[in-house]
């Protein structure tokens, strides 16, 4: 299961971001999870809860923004949205298509106190 280890890289993150600002409480965070990653949400939500256990992020509200996938077609440069790596453009059927959204998976903020 690859979304604990995805788990515990954000928590990491978190938990060096809200030392730097010396806060004791992260309140809430915001994720961009990208639909065309292969983070399977029902996972990754089962990994979060193992990893913040007695931790500072117990308690932490978690928001999750899922960004939607978006492509360019090298070929004819329509652009479109997909829902997995390898569709092709829809316009011209093509498979050269350059992803331009929705493979993000990151940590956009934190509320600390
Ligand atoms: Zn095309």
């Amino acid at each position: 299961m690859h979304e604990l280890s995805i788990v515990m890289s954000i928590v990491d993150i978190v938990n060096q971001q809200a030392e730097a600002s010396n806060a004791s409480v992260v309140e809430e965070i915001e994720m961009d999870i990208g639909c065309l990653t292969t983070v399977e949400m029902n996972a990754f939500e089962f990994a979060w809860q193992q990893a913040v256990r007695d931790t500072s992020l117990e308690k932490t509200i978690k928001k999750i923004n899922r960004i939607q996938g978006k492509a360019q077609c090298m070929d004819c440069d329509a652009q479109f949205s997909i829902e997995n790596l390898y569709d092709a453009c829809p316009a011209c059927g093509e498979h050269l298509i350059h992803i331009t959204a929705g493979k993000e998976l990151r940590v956009k903020s934190l509320v600390v106190t």
